[in-house]
């Protein structure tokens, strides 16, 4: 199969077009992506970097010697990794228009990955659109919970 994703920043200002062949992605949890997405870990999709179309060329940052990240200079959005040199990049499942459809297959950088975040399958899980201050917030600011 061949699919045709999209994706892009938080404000909009970046989009992506990429073609993929399947859905799986892993999880980075090595100590550059904690601090680069400011997270415990971080959902990448390895893609061909021939078919990925950036509508407008993101930032990069040099995030190591040997590594760079693109993001949006304007709200912040980590939109993936890149060897310089490699045919191949990661895009931030989270950046994808629609980032349902991913499946995590794997974990990389095991050594710094941290336990506790793996199974959280057994927490409350509360709405946001059913979260009553948050709704009102929204509110008075016109508008309903994004969706
Ligand atoms: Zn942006
Ligand atoms: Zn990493």
């Amino acid at each position: 199969m061949t699919e045709t994703m999209t994706g892009g920043c938080q404000c909009g200002r970046i989009r992506y077009t990429v073609e993929i062949d399947d859905f799986d992605a892993y999880l980075c949890h090595c100590r550059m992506c904690q601090r680069a997405t400011g997270n415990v870990s971080i959902a990448f999709k390895n893609v061909e970097k021939a078919r990925l179309n950036w509508s407008k060329e993101p930032e990069y940052y040099a995030s190591s010697p040997i590594a760079r990240r693109p993001f949006c200079r304007e709200c912040g959005t980590p939109l993936g990794f890149d060897y310089p040199d490699h045919s191949k990049c990661d895009l931030t499942v989270g950046s994808f228009d629609d980032p349902s459809r991913f499946v995590p297959v794997a974990h990389f950088a095991v050594e710094s990955l941290h336990e506790a975040w793996i199974d959280t399958s057994a927490l409350r899980r509360d709405r946001a659109d059913e979260y009553d201050k948050l709704i009102q917030r929204w509110q008075e600011a016109g508008l309903d919970v994004p969706k």
